[in-house]
């Protein structure tokens, strides 16, 4: 690959490989495997693939996976007591829902319900409020695999002008805060942002999480600048189906000093990252430093 160009894949082979060793020497150690959960509502077809790639991931690392797929008519009072119930259990240290739930269910009542000890998706208000409050937080997965892709490119990010694109409270509102303790001076746009364009240009690091095919254009790109697409957008060109980011990919590329491409740029950082924080979940729950 071109030196500018981010292999988020082989980042993430890495970090699972990481993962893996500190794992086996849980169990070595300490006798114990950590052990993940995540649940499933429904039949969507993507939630099936997420759901499926995870278990995966998470047995590969040499971690328990604990796969609990609930019908669409699951109540929310059924889905409430199957998380405290796995809140309660001490072979599962971390819980994860995957979203969207079906409309019956409020997403809210059942983020607020998980143990933020055991929130491994980094949702639940204890941890969005530790994360802004410069606690020990676990963090969401796709801002923490971005933060670890630019601190790998460029280290240390102290002083450096950012402009996160969205501000979602599972992308751009968490990514903003990572860049923020890393002592980033950070701009947050969105779509009342007055002149994005110009904004944008000023950043030396871009990260654009708007869920827009190819919005960000070269020509918003400081020269030089490194750019982090999270953007995952299917859209159809020549009759073909594609993935496409939020930044206009070949215009960006001659510009930037480092892009990540879409896919293979953040995308497979997102469930590597699941697997490091279920290790920092179970290490911090047993009192333990392993997780580094
Ligand atoms: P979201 O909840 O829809 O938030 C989008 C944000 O972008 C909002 O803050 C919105 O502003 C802003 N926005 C929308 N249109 C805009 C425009 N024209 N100009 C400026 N800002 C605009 O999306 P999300 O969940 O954060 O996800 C963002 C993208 O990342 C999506 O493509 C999603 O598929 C992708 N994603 C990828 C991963 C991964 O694993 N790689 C994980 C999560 C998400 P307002 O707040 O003003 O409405």
């Amino acid at each position: 690959m071109n030196g500018r160009i981010i292999d988020g894949k082989a980042f993430a082979e890495g970090l699972r490989g990481r993962v893996a060793a500190k794992v086996a020497a849980l169990k070595a150690g300490h006798g114990f495997v950590p052990g993940l959960a995540v649940v499933l509502v429904g039949e969507d077809p993507a939630s099936q693939v997420y759901v499926r790639n995870k278990a995966k991931q998470t047995v590969e690392v040499g971690m328990a996976s604990f796969e609990h797929k609930l019908s669409r008519e699951t109540s929310q009072a059924d889905l409430l007591a199957l998380v405290k119930q796995l809140n309660a259990d001490r072979a599962v240290n971390g819980i994860l829902v995957q979203l969207p739930l079906p409309k019956q269910i409020d997403p809210q009542a059942v983020l607020d319900t998980i143990d933020p000890a055991k929130d491994v998706d980094g949702f639940h208000v204890v941890n969005a409020g530790r994360l802004a409050t410069g606690g020990e937080a676990l963090v969401p997965c796709t801002p923490l695999g971005c933060l670890m892709l630019l601190k790998d490119r460029l280290g240390d990010l102290s002083g450096k002008r950012a402009i996160v694109l969205g501000r979602s409270n599972i992308v751009g509102k968490p990514m903003a805060q990572l860049l923020l303790g890393e002592n980033c001076t950070v701009t947050i746009a969105h779509s009342r942002t007055r002149d994005l364009p110009g904004e944008c240009r000023r950043a030396e690091i871009v990260i654009a999480a708007v869920g827009k095919p190819e919005m960000v254009r070269g020509d918003w790109i400081q020269p030089g600048a490194v750019v982090i697409d999270v953007g995952i957008n299917r859209v159809e060109r020549d009759g073909k189906a594609r993935l496409v980011g939020d930044v206009a990919y070949a215009e960006a590329v001659k510009v930037a000093g480092a892009i990540t491409p879409v896919p293979g740029g953040v995308g497979p950082m997102t469930i590597a990252c699941l697997l490091q924080n279920t290790l920092t979940a179970a290490c911090r729950q047993r009192g333990l430093k392993l997780a580094g």
